[in-house]
């Protein structure tokens, strides 16, 4: 161990200012879901290693070499079990819904956000630890919730003042449809063998549209001339795909259809969608999202169908920071100036009065040489950005008052007000 500790590569402290952008993003993700009816959910950051091999699938970037997995010791809880930490949200979302039988009454919207965990090589928009937020409808079929979530991810581009993301859809159609397509994929994939790198053809056979999803430009054309699964769809897919279009349509959503858009696994089915950003370089996926009808019932559930995305919270923010779009954390309303460590106990008994009525003061805290002359305080109260110092002189306290010196508007008025009597004079703070 070297003597000084860092944080784990590709794992990120959130440090003030920058957590402040974070928390802005968080509450405008609840107020939106709420105005959409989605509850949040919160499930373990680690789980049955399973788990995600079952809901992910083994054929995956993800399982096969990005996650961080230990084998737990066995106690009298356990026994030797396998863990991972959570790289995505929906396998445990749909985990607890079949556990706790949420779907009992009828079909439910739910929301996540919280950390994840892919051992990925760290880049810009690409990290160890990331966040999530994601959405989840479980329990309905129609394209009219397909529509809601996308809607839903749109209004929260709206709320943030998130431009220059435009949004690709596609259609996976149904599992006889993509066997139909399979076989071709295959075959042009064969035919072109020597175009493929390394995964694609250890995939060729065990999941061949992953490599439509591949990264690797030298793969650019013979990806582009593939087969389309678009081209596969009967009436029924058809029909769900252009219902879909018709409600974004009349909500005035502009998109793309873009066919290569993939999920290589079974249980994904008709829609995917990603919200996709030219400024983040290779990283350009904000958001990613599809249906997934078989899942629920792969995890053991009773079969029942689902739709949801999720969203990058570093991405988001990275293009939020591009945009210029950066909110920082609330200055204090006021400040305390303790001249005097004998004021103390009255001054934080007035700052709790003046917090309850929402207030927002920074006290000055004393340091090693003590609370500091008047004029240290005073600058340390500018500093702090509040609009207002109260002092708590001798003077003052004697006459049982508080000063309130304006530091910005109108800065040097001052007056004074009786302390027994915080709870009125706190609204002239705000
Ligand atoms: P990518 O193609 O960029 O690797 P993905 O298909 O692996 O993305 P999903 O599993 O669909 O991504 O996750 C949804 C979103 O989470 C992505 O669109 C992206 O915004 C974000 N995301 C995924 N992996 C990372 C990561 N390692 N670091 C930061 N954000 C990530
Ligand atoms: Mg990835």
């Amino acid at each position: 161990m070297p003597d000084k500790f860092t944080a784990v590569k590709g794992m990120n402290d959130i440090l003030p200012p920058q957590s402040a952008r974070w928390e802005w993003l968080e509450s405008t993700v609840r107020e939106l879901m709420a105005r959409f009816a989605y509850r949040n959910i919160r499930t373990p950051i680690l789980e049955h290693t399973a788990l995600f091999v079952r809901g992910i699938g083994e054929v995956t970037d993800i399982v096969e070499k990005e996650m961080y997995s230990f084998h737990d010791r066995s106690d009298k809880y356990g026994d030797n079990d396998h863990l991972s930490l959570r790289p995505e949200g929906t396998a445990s979302a749909v985990r607890a819904v079949v556990e706790h039988n949420l779907l009992y009454d009828g079909g439910k919207r739910l929301y996540y956000m919280g950390p994840m965990f892919r051992r990925e090589r760290p880049q810009r928009g690409r990290y160890r630890q990331f966040h999530q937020i994601g959405a989840e409808a479980l329990g309905f079929p129609g394209p009219d919730v397909d529509a809601e979530l996308i809607l839903l991810a749109a209004a929260l581009w709206q709320a943030l003042g998130l431009t220059d993301v435009r949004l690709e859809l596609g259609s996976l159609g149904q599992a006889d449809e993509r066997a139909a397509h399979r076989a071709q994929l295959v075959a042009h994939f064969q035919q072109h063998a020597d175009q493929l790198d390394e995964d694609a053809r250890r995939r060729l056979h065990s999941n061949p549209l992953r490599i439509l999803d591949t990264k690797n430009p030298a793969m650019r054309e013979v990806v582009e001339s593939a087969p389309r699964l678009m081209d596969f769809l009967g009436p029924q897919s058809l029909a769900h795909f252009n219902a879909l279009r018709a409600i974004l349509d009349a909500s005035g959503i502009a998109y793309t259809i873009n066919p290569r858009l993939v999920r290589g696994l079974d249980y994904y089915n008709l829609t995917v969608f990603e919200f996709v950003t030219d400024r983040l370089g290779a990283q350009g996926t904000v958001c990613a999202g599809g249906r997934y009808d078989g899942l629920i019932a792969q995890m053991g559930g009773k079969p029942a169908p689902a739709v949801g995305w999720a969203l990058g919270v570093e991405r988001v923010l990275e293009l939020l920071g591009e945009q210029g779009r950066a909110p920082a954390a609330p200055a204090p309303h006021a400040y305390a100036v303790v001249p005097d460590a004998a004021a103390m106990p009255q001054a934080l008994h007035t700052l709790q009065q003046l917090r309850a009525a929402g207030v927002r003061v920074q006290m000055h805290a004393a340091g090693a040489e003590g609370l500091g002359s008047f004029k240290s305080q005073f600058k340390k109260a500018d500093a702090s950005g509040a609009a207002h110092a109260l002092i708590f002189g001798a003077d003052e306290l004697a006459a049982g008052e508080v000063t309130i010196k304006a530091l910005r508007d109108g800065a040097g008025a001052q007056r004074r007000e009786p302390l027994g009597d915080a709870i009125r004079w706190a609204i002239t703070l705000k």
